[in-house]
């Protein structure tokens, strides 16, 4: 598929392009369910309640980070000069992601609207997207249709699955983003550990695609 507009990149949203990290550990920590010393990031605060067989106070942590304290959120280093690069190279930039719409636990945060309101201040407000590129589907299935659907060139995640599954567009280059680690053995795809590492891939990919 080719747009007048170059390159299509199809962005995920959790984990990708939003780091929780320092989030959940803040939000655990007022809550006061972790004592000192926990790593601060968000898989070191899960494993801890997991450890304890506190697998409910996580399901409703997370209500609580991705609905309530969204607005806190952070992203992930180099991702806006990523999204300002790309719009600079006159590619196109869609975020596609996918969630429930109410927590499975606790307090029932519409966690669509308050993800949207996070991409409308820190990025839309910043042209960084138009809002009509900005897709919260609610299955991983409808997800990936909308990758289909937009023609991505490449999509960014952050899940090996994601990237993995069947109804993945072929045409699609899928992109591994892993800052955690936690994939290293992800056999021939292409995956980077930094925003930076990404940019660094695309470089030369914005001229040629001209
Ligand atoms: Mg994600």
């Amino acid at each position: 598929m080719t747009r007048p507009g170059g390159m299509l990149i199809g962005l995920d949203f959790d984990n990708t392009i939003v780091s929780y990290d320092v989030l959940f550990h803040r939000a655990a920590q007022e809550k006061g369910l972790i004592p000192d010393g926990i790593v601060e990031s968000k898989l070191a605060v899960r494993d801890y309640l997991r450890r304890l067989d506190r697998e409910d106070e996580w399901t409703e942590l997370q209500g609580y980070v991705y609905g309530a304290r969204m607005a806190d959120a952070r992203a992930y280093e180099g991702v806006i000069d990523f999204m300002r690069e790309a719009r600079r190279q006159g590619a196109l930039v869609a975020i596609v992601s996918h969630k429930t719409k109410h927590p499975f636990r606790g307090p029932q945060y519409d966690l669509h609207e308050a993800a949207r309101a996070w991409v409308t201040t820190q990025l839309v407000g910043a042209g960084l997207i138009e809002a009509q590129e900005v897709f919260f589907e609610l299955t991983k299935e409808a997800k990936l249709r909308r990758v289909g659907a937009l023609g991505c060139d490449y999509f960014i995640d952050d899940l090996p699955e994601i990237l993995s599954a069947p109804a993945f567009p072929a045409t699609t280059t899928g992109i591994l983003f892993d800052p955690d680690y936690a994939h290293a053995q992800s056999g021939g795809k292409l995956r980077f550990t930094s925003w930076g590492e990404i940019a660094h891939y695309f470089e030369p990919l914005w001229t040629a695609s001209r």
